[in-house]
């Protein structure tokens, strides 16, 4: 085991603690399956929180059951996910990962993944053609798996590249295990959540990608990046 630092890294808690009390506690979340969340997470990247659940519900809608979306064609889904953003690609890949996974498991049912650690669980999903490191985060961190993991989106990357936690070409992996460094062990992953929906939403109210609204931040007297 590490010897104890004399001077721990705290500036993650800092940040949790100022913007909770800047913005208040987040909504809870909804928790859904892992299959849901990952059909979500994989429709969502690059495109807006509302736009992204309204294509959802209208895949429920229009199929009903995720075997039916498994059994539709490309063109059908395409033209129900055309307003997320890379509609193409996004329903080549969901189909073919619905596709894969029945013939792997005998069918949708994810409730497996329960029985596995972690680590194995991402690795599985990362194997799906468009399942990234910060899907498979969200799979295991946002769905009743509820497991620890940091799910690191674009605002997120550039507010921990903007104080300085990472530098600036770090990629989202790198910053997910940046940040899981700087997180103390008993967050549990619901912690974890509003960690990850709090720096969302500061990357949506002030630090923004090209106007970032640094007088009124926070964060100002810790960003090494604040400009006046
Ligand atoms: S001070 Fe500016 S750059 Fe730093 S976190 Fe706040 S808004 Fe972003």
């Amino acid at each position: 085991m590490q010897p104890a630092s004399l001077f721990p890294d705290t500036r993650l808690q800092d940040v949790h603690r100022r913007l909770l009390e800047h913005y208040g506690p987040p909504e809870p979340r909804d928790l859904w399956d892992p299959l849901t969340q990952m059909i979500y997470s994989m429709l969502s990247s690059r495109t807006k929180t509302p736009v992204s659940h309204a294509v959802l519900a209208a895949l429920r809608a229009r199929f009903g059951t995720w075997e039916n979306l498994r059994e539709a064609s490309i063109p059908a889904i395409e033209d129900i996910i055309r307003p997320v953003t890379f509609p193409e690609p996004k329903a080549i890949n969901l189909k073919a990962a619905l596709i894969r996974i029945t013939e792997r498991h005998g069918s949708l049912d994810l409730g497996f993944l329960a029985r596995h650690s972690t680590e194995k669980i991402r690795t599985w999903l990362e194997k799906f053609e468009g399942v990234g490191v910060k899907t498979s985060a969200a799979v295991v961190n946002f769905s009743t798996l509820r497991r620890r993991a940091m799910c690191v989106d674009s605002h997120h990357l550039r507010i921990v590249q903007r104080l300085g936690f990472v530098n600036k070409a770090a990629t989202a992996r790198e910053a997910e295990t940046r940040i899981m460094e700087m997180t103390p062990d008993d967050w549990s992953a619901a912690m974890l959540d509003d960690h990850h929906s709090l720096i969302k939403l500061h990357g949506q109210k002030c630090c923004t990608k090209n106007d970032p609204r640094c007088p009124r931040c926070p964060l100002r007297d810790i960003c090494p990046t604040a400009t006046a």
